[in-house]
């Protein structure tokens, strides 16, 4: 496939329409602290005051509002870290439609909480995103829910792409965006996204050392899996699916870079974002201010960071702030 039909296969400006009224437009600001440190301005993109707390609306809400009258009867179900689980809940209910999430024991209470407060039936099975995916596959062939997985479809892609869209016409100027990476939905749409208009933005990803996915799966050549483990990263854990569709091809042929970080690493970018830029930002959220603080990315700018997602548990974000050395590995909180 071509890089130009790679692109064309999503519809950003349609998405874009459909979830307006829907989705918060999240501010940018420009961090001085970020840009002294680097030498070349760099923005935040605030995307962690997005409605339930992540990007993760955008691709929910496109998804659901294509649904057909069949499939909105059938209702939804999804496997999910967390944050998806959550903006696929807000969204399913706002359009009347029933939604069960399925999720691992990885899955952190407060999450898991705050999906339960909307109204969805939750299922937690396994010890790993693809073990809760086996849940879901079963509630899809037996009671015929609908799948509308975390990040590899086209309508979700679509949504998360609508992003891209604002950091471009926010920051016109923009060389390089520094996006999470987990399974991909972000970086392909964000990636498809500004370089249908701008072909030469470098669009780098950045996962933690533990358990990345994409990552090990570009190194290989093909979808493959790896040991998910606990990490303060943990809405970018799981695997990326052996039968990847969309975002595996999509972020090899348009992703400029992959920066991988320690945990200390991480745990450095959100106390920056606390201390500095006075945000609270959950551990995959801070990753692009993580990769710019640990020297790792080759900052050509502007530089726009996406901070995208803030659903930490608040006793935890309290001991990182604090300075304390959190390793989930070896605690009772993964
Ligand atoms: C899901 C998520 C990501 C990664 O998105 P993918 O589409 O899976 O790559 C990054 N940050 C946060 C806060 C998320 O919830």
């Amino acid at each position: 496939m071509s890089v130009n039909h790679r692109i064309n296969q999503f519809d950003f400006l349609a998405a874009a329409d459909r979830i307006k009224p829907h989705v918060r437009r999240t501010p940018v600001v420009p961090s001085d602290s970020l840009s002294e440190k680097a030498g070349v301005p760099v923005y935040l993109k605030l995307e962690q005051l997005q409605t339930t707390g992540s990007f993760k609306l955008r691709g929910a809400t496109n998804a659901i509002s294509k649904l057909t009258a069949d499939q909105r009867q059938k209702g939804v179900v999804c496997v999910s870290t967390g944050n998806h689980g959550r903006a696929l809940a807000y969204a399913a209910k706002k359009a009347g439609i029933s939604c069960t999430i399925c999720m691992s024991r990885l899955v952190p209470q407060n999450k898991v909480d705050a999906i339960a407060k909307l109204g969805a039936d939750i299922r937690i099975t396994g010890a790993s995103q693809d073990e809760a995916q086996l849940e879901a596959d079963r509630l899809v062939l037996e009671e015929g829910l609908v799948l509308l997985p975390p990040f590899d479809h086209p309508d979700i892609i679509s949504g998360q792409g609508t992003l891209g869209l604002e950091v471009l016409e926010e920051i016109p100027e923009v060389q390089t965006v520094l996006v999470p990476l987990s399974g991909g939905g972000l970086i392909a749409g964000i990636a498809a996204a500004l370089k249908a208009a701008r072909p030469s933005v470098k669009v780098v990803g950045l996962s933690m050392e533990r358990g990345a996915a994409m990552a090990a799966s570009l190194t290989a050549g093909r979808p493959v899996q790896v040991i998910e483990e606990p990490s303060l990263a943990d809405s970018l854990g799981g695997g990326i699916g052996l039968d990847n569709q969309f975002t595996f091809e999509t972020t090899r042929e348009l992703v400029d870079d992959i920066v991988l970080l320690t945990e200390a690493e991480i745990a450095a970018g959100i106390r920056h974002a606390y201390w500095q830029e006075r945000q609270v930002v959950e551990g995959s959220g801070a990753v692009g201010i993580t990769g710019l603080l640990a020297g790792k990315i080759n900052p050509i700018g502007p530089v726009a960071v996406l901070l995208t997602g803030c659903n930490i548990d608040m006793n935890l974000h309290h001991r990182v702030i604090a300075g304390e050395d959190v390793d989930l590995a070896n605690s009772e909180e993964g």
